[in-house]
């Protein structure tokens, strides 16, 4: 098990308040979306910011990250900002968050996880999907048991996140994904329901 709250390896400006209840949001980065996706993004995080939660997420200022951040923040929420020092530079963090740095990507993950009980996953690409499973395979084996939750968004009618259950659904009646695996992920369109389902109250 891996849910003790992590030290640092670099001084951050503001240490991370030990009692906040937190949940680790994956998202996407890109300003590109469609707004119902931003839009998306923003109730979830100011749902969570209302039932008493902190946010803690990679510090970007962009797309759907800043979003998630953004409203949290506008709703009296704490978020926590992990950003890796070799995105110093390269990354202007939003204003009014509290930052830790890390030295490298795959500290900052361990380290958003390892600060948050819940983790959720909203619309993404590449990087998302990397959290997000990386995530799925943690508690798969055991590393913790924080709930794992996937908030789909519906554009138009076509889910985002519906080719990856499929997908799930495949490999779960092929026999890599276990029972176990396959119930591990939580996916939902409605932000209320997805957080009561994750313990999010
Ligand atoms: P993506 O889904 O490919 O847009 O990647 C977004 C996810 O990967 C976020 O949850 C971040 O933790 C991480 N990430 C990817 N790119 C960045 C970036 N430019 N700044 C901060 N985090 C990023």
């Amino acid at each position: 098990m891996t849910d003790a709250k992590p030290t640092p390896t670099t001084t951050p400006p503001v240490a991370a308040s030990a009692h906040t209840r937190r949940v680790v949001v994956f998202c996407g980065a890109a300003s590109t979306v469609p707004p119902v996706y931003r839009r998306a993004a923003a109730a979830f995080g100011d749902a969570v910011a209302r039932r008493g939660w902190g946010v803690v997420y990679g510090g970007h200022h962009d797309g759907l990250m800043g979003a998630v951040a953004d409203a949290a923040r506008a709703a009296g929420g704490a978020v926590t900002g992990v950003l890796p020092d070799e995105l110093v530079g390269k990354e202007v963090p939003p204003a009014g968050i509290e930052l830790l740095r890390v030295p490298d990507m795959h500290t900052r993950k361990a380290t958003m996880v390892a600060l948050a009980d819940v983790v959720v996953a909203l619309p993404g690409g590449y990087g998302t999907l990397d959290e997000l499973f990386e995530q799925l395979t943690w508690r798969a084996i055991g590393k913790h048991t924080k709930p794992i939750g996937v908030l789909d968004v519906v554009d138009d009618g076509v889910s985002y996140w519906a080719p990856l259950v499929s997908f799930v659904e495949h490999a779960w009646r092929v026999g890599f994904v276990r029972d176990s695996g396959r119930a591990l992920l939580h996916v939902d369109d409605d932000v209320a329901r997805l957080l009561d389902t994750l313990g999010v109250r």
